[in-house]
């Protein structure tokens, strides 16, 4: 089993202490409920590092609506079982308290990436990223230095990742890992339990959209593709789409031309049943 750190200066020099040794360090940050997306994080991690270390830390500062934090069900117990079956070493689990010492008093300080978060998830989540960086700039330097693995599923939150790394020099080489998906293209999201049988056969409009998004930007055909797949969101009424866009990688901006060869991305979200779901796929310009 890991080894479970309950504070972060426990795991500072645990940290520490595995690299005074000479290995390299490998780390998935997690809020837990671990399902097949996180176990390819981690495999990654453990395939590629001499240490693989984990967090497991449901961060308050990242929920827009109380309803959503209270509704985030973990189970430790279950969690440290799939680190372990993929060779954890250790397992940072931290109270709120150890992490945010004064909540639920605000926290003041916070990490903005201005320019990367305004747009898609941050229009409909105010202070969402300012508390994914906030918690991920903590983390990243009380482990120190590592390679970092971050899924492709939240694909904005990857880029605000890489973009907080490089502008604060932090000693993280950050991986990005493909999406890993349920057998009918439903991206693996803790938030898929929450959906009902038919609610859940439903919700892989998203995935089809970006298919035909992907599509239509493949044949060359930029300018259609957001409108295309609008269109086959649309087929599931019950799915209120809160954007579907196509954009440059790495600043997200928003393009509706550019020339064949160029690998763009496509975004989608929107709300089923009052569960928020997200998706995305890489898609390069004329590739058909
Ligand atoms: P979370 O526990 O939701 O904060 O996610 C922790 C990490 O797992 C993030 O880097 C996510 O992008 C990644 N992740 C979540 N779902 C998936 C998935 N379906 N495929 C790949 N990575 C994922």
């Amino acid at each position: 089993m890991p080894e479970v750190i309950r504070t972060l200066a426990g795991w500072r020099s645990y940290a520490e202490g595995r690299r005074r040794k000479g290995e390299r360090l490998g780390l998935t940050m997690t809020m837990g409920a671990l399902h097949a997306g996180h176990e390819s994080l981690l495999e990654r991690s453990r395939a590629q590092c001499d240490a693989s270390l984990a967090t497991i830390f449901v961060n308050p500062l990242q929920f827009d609506r109380v309803e959503d934090l209270e509704r985030y069900e973990v189970d430790l117990e279950a969690d440290l079982d799939v680190c372990d079956r993929h060779g954890v070493d250790a397992v940072l689990a931290p109270s709120t308290h150890e992490v945010w010492p004064l909540w639920p008093e605000a926290t003041p300080t916070a990490v903005r990436v201005r320019g990367l978060t305004e747009a898609f998830e941050g229009a409909d989540r105010p202070g969402h990223f300012d508390g994914v960086a906030t918690v991920v700039t903590k983390l990243l330097v009380a482990t120190g230095e590592c390679t970092a693995y971050f899924g492709e599923k939240d694909f904005q939150q990857l880029c605000v990742v890489r973009r907080l790394v490089l502008d604060l020099s932090l000693p993280a080489a950050v991986v990005a890992c493909p999406t890993v998906r349920e057998d009918d293209g439903l991206a693996c999201s803790s938030r898929n339990a929450r959906l009902a049988p038919e609610a859940r056969k439903r919700a892989t409009v998203l995935h089809r959209a970006l298919l035909a998004g992907a599509g239509a930007v493949e044949s060359g055909d930029v300018g259609s593709a957001e409108r295309v797949m609008r269109e086959v969101a649309a087929t599931e009424p019950e799915m209120h789409l809160a954007y579907a866009a196509v954009v440059e990688p790495a600043t997200l901006h928003e393009v509706r031309d550019a020339s064949p060869g160029t690998e763009l991305r496509l975004l989608v979200a929107g709300v089923l049943e009052g569960v928020r779901l997200l998706d995305n796929a890489a898609a390069v310009v004329g590739a058909r």
